[in-house]
């Protein structure tokens, strides 16, 4: 075991955290946090703090920490066979038994899925399959990608492009000219506010119409979308929004993409947000619920219209020029399996539907009415409280005062992680889905006193 000092001093020295501030990390005025263990719903670090993971780490241990199901999969499939590739042809029993399972579970007129890493690497192939396909199609000029202001989608070139999130942006010269941005579904934060959610949802549409005549529906590819957003705030849609928004790219034959790499595998109370919401998706992106981030793993599902083309590509073109070396990779393969049997077995996607359900009311009802608490809401197991300065007249905090971080700090001085989401004062929740109905209390009850040490 390492001493404290030297693990703090070689983290310091070496280590480029992701979504960091890396000056002051290496300086030292940012704390760093050594995690050592995790069971259910709770992480431990090294000092023996034990917090409870109200936000499952990036959303994503979705079962919950220390399953033994999975460790075991996963250690019997790296002595079995730790690697071998999935190009022409050549897969494991994982990798095989995992895709018949996810197709069993996917909305209906999908066809096949293909295996990535990430999120984001999951997206950058379905860019590409987009591509392809116009192309095949004998439309080289429907190449653009629509996205949703807000919306996350990765951080690579592409996938950071489709990112509508300003940190992603600035200072990498993104997005890239084949992306464009749209409103995001956020009634909370609209610009009328005398507009009912009604007026909003054609407002919503309006805008998109607009954006198609500007650019010329020649031109544009897909629209993609999360069925809630997530990392934008975590903002479930105005009803009947995805039914108007799926009208409009219908009528313009613009494919649909669903994000669902915090929705999918049962974060809403539905196998998928695209089943929630009655999306009709021709492609979807899997990732995080997919091992419960016990390996990485990603998908993309294409959809039974798109797969045609994609085979005609190949009949007209040969092999497709698309793999990554870890592609199905059988450790994260198993780890599937085990994942989505255990999600089966211990019937945690209803338990999204109760115990989210009260979690979110009970939130509600503790912070609703708070002088400083503009929107309490969510969606199966998400939540989400937003912070304002003055609530009649919806007027938000500056930026630099950062409410939202300090409330999540004071949350986990009390031994709850909530997320201050990136962009807003707002606390976000996303729990494993084993939580239970104490749990959610401790979350609740704990989240109104870090809100009144720092609003009062
Ligand atoms: N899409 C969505 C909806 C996400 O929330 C995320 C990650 N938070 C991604 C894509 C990117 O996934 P990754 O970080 O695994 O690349």
């Amino acid at each position: 075991m390492l001493k404290n000092d030297q693990l703090d001093q070689w983290d310091r020295d070496n280590f480029f955290h992701p979504s960091t501030h890396l000056a002051q990390f290496a300086r030292g005025e940012a704390p760093n946090r050594v995690i050592t263990g995790g069971t259910n719903c709770h992480i431990e670090d090294r000092d023996g703090n034990k917090l409870l993971d109200a936000f499952a780490g990036l959303y994503c241990v979705n079962v919950g920490y220390g399953r033994q199901d999975i460790a075991d999969a996963i250690a019997e499939q790296a002595k079995e066979l730790a690697y071998y590739h999935a190009y022409v042809g050549h897969g494991t029993e994982a990798s095989i038994t995992l895709s018949k399972m996810i197709m069993d579970r996917a909305p209906k007129n999908m066809s096949k899925v293909y295996f990535g890493l990430s999120g984001s690497d999951a997206n950058e192939t379905n860019v590409k399959l987009i591509w392809y396909y116009n192309n095949i199609l004998g439309r080289p000029e429907k190449k653009k990608i629509i996205s949703r202001w807000r919306g996350y989608h990765g951080s690579g070139l592409m996938t950071g492009s489709l990112t509508g999130l300003e940190l992603f942006h600035k200072k990498f010269d993104l997005p890239l000219a084949q992306v464009v941005h749209t409103e995001a579904p956020y009634y909370f934060r609209r610009d009328d506010l005398d507009q009912t959610e009604e007026q909003f949802v054609q407002h919503c549409v309006d805008e998109l119409e607009a954006l198609i005549e500007r650019e010329g529906a020649d031109t544009i590819a897909a629209f993609i979308g999360e069925p809630v957003l997530g990392t934008g705030g975590i903002v479930p849609p105005p009803a009947g929004y995805w039914q108007a928004i799926q009208a409009v790219l219908k009528k313009h034959d613009i494919l649909l993409v669903a994000d669902e790499v915090v929705t999918g595998f049962g974060r809403l109370g539905t196998m998928f947000g695209s089943d929630h919401y009655g999306l009709e998706p021709d492609l979807i992106t899997i990732a995080k619920g997919l091992t419960s981030a016990y390996a990485p793993l990603s998908g993309s599902i294409v959809g039974d219209k798109m797969w045609k083309v994609l085979e005609q590509g190949t009949d007209e073109n040969g092999p497709i020029g698309h793999g990554w070396t870890y592609s199905a990779h059988p450790i994260g393969a198993a780890a599937g399996v085990a994942n989505l049997k255990l999600l089966d077995e211990l019937d945690l996607i209803a338990n999204n539907r109760t115990v989210g359900g009260y979690l979110n009311k009970t939130m509600t009802e503790a912070l609703g009415d708070h002088a400083n608490v503009g929107e309490v809401r969510g969606e199966g197991m998400l939540c989400a409280v937003e912070f304002v300065k003055d609530k009649d007249s919806r007027t938000f905090f500056d930026a630099s005062d950062k409410v939202g971080p300090q409330i999540a700090a004071a949350l986990a001085s009390e031994g709850i992680i909530g997320r201050a989401m990136p962009q807003g004062d707002i606390l976000g929740f996303a729990p494993p889905f084993c939580l239970t109905q104490s749990e959610a209390d401790e979350v609740v009850s704990k989240t109104a006193k870090a809100v009144k040490s720092v609003l009062g």
